[in-house]
């Protein structure tokens, strides 16, 4: 992919990257997730090193996790193996999502000679979530679905319907190249796993709650089963720049919390919000960490807890249930 001079701008803002191993995984995560299915099951997260992303998305941290060069085959073997090591047998029901901090239908992110043995190794998984820009969702990941012993998700950002921010977060992406990912993913009955932005640059401060719903609401309606509410990060350098210019604003862990009430109230399938680093988030520090809390409770039960009220804040800002 040639860099635009808008790639090249943002890149030039980015802080240095650390030097990565291309043989060991950034991370192994343990958690329990609810699945497409709603069930509570354990969920192993190994986050692969790899080939960074051709794409330049303003909003993207992920870089930093990645290497200049193409992924060195039978690198990612070797790292999933290792993390396997680590986490031990996996139990029945055991999903387990690979994320790369890139694609993983970019034959150089993901080595597709590498395939037959990543598959080999996810032989004992239920389901396997993978990554990928809905541009490069094709033939491939109908492909690799057929070597895997358990079902495939492909998890993909859809970021924000906002038609004026979408274009701007320089992702490359159209609803329409959504929609046709969506549907290649449902004919083939791959899983579909969708990421939307709460405090998107470009979407109106008092509107990001509203606009991270509809999203939602979107990606569901195109067969999207889990949705993921991620909260926009600062600190890549471009983020700095729209923060000063005023169209980027970090989102409070009130508005991740509304954001994730709001989709769950669309009753059409499993949100969870992303709480990784979610001690990072803005907001009333008397509220912040039980917001938090309770997210991380509605993530794994998906409704029935009763709203946060907090004397320092409730006037302004009142945990609503329209
Ligand atoms: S597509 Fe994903 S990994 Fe690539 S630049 Fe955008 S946010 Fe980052
Ligand atoms: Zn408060």
């Amino acid at each position: 992919m040639t860099r635009s001079a808008e790639d090249q701008r943002i890149r030039q803002l980015r802080p240095a990257k650390m030097p990565r191993d291309a043989w060991r995984p950034i991370g192994v995560h343990w958690e329990d997730e609810r699945n497409s299915e709603g069930e509570l099951v354990p969920c192993l997260t190994i986050f692969l090193t790899g080939r960074e992303c051709p794409f330049t998305c303003v909003f993207c941290d992920l870089w930093q996790y990645t290497l200049d060069a193409p992924t060195p085959p039978g690198a990612l073997p070797a790292q999933i193996e290792r993390a396997l090591e680590e986490f031990g047998e996996p139990s029945d029901g055991t999903t387990v999502k690979l994320y790369n901090a890139s694609n993983f239908f970019d034959d150089k992110a993901v080595p597709r000679a590498d395939w037959p043995a990543i598959a080999d190794l996810l032989t004992p998984f239920s389901r396997v979530v993978v990554e990928s820009h809905p541009l490069l969702v094709g033939d491939s990941c109908v492909e690799f679905a057929k070597q895997l012993e358990g079902r495939l998700e492909v998890a993909m950002g859809l970021e924000t319907v906002h038609p004026v921010a979408l274009p701007r977060l320089n992702k490359k992406l159209t609803l329409e190249s959504f929609d046709r990912a969506a549907s290649i993913l449902q004919a083939a009955r791959i899983g579909i796993r969708s990421f939307v932005l709460v405090g998107a640059p470009f979407v109106p401060q008092a509107e990001a709650v509203d606009w991270a719903a509809q999203s939602v609401d979107y990606a569901q309606r195109r067969g999207s089963k889990v949705v993921s509410l991620i909260p926009v990060r600062g600190g890549n350098g471009e983020m700095q720049r729209l923060a000063a210019l005023e169209v980027f604003f970090p989102p409070t862990a009130m508005q991740l919390e509304r954001a994730l009430d709001e989709a769950l109230r669309l009753d059409q399938g499993i949100v969870l919000a992303d709480l990784w680093d979610a001690e990072g988030l803005a907001g009333c520090s008397e509220c912040r960490i039980a917001r938090i809390e309770r997210m991380d409770r509605l993530n794994r039960s998906g409704g029935g807890q009763p709203p946060i009220t907090c004397q320092v804040c409730e006037e302004v800002d009142q945990p609503h249930d329209r």
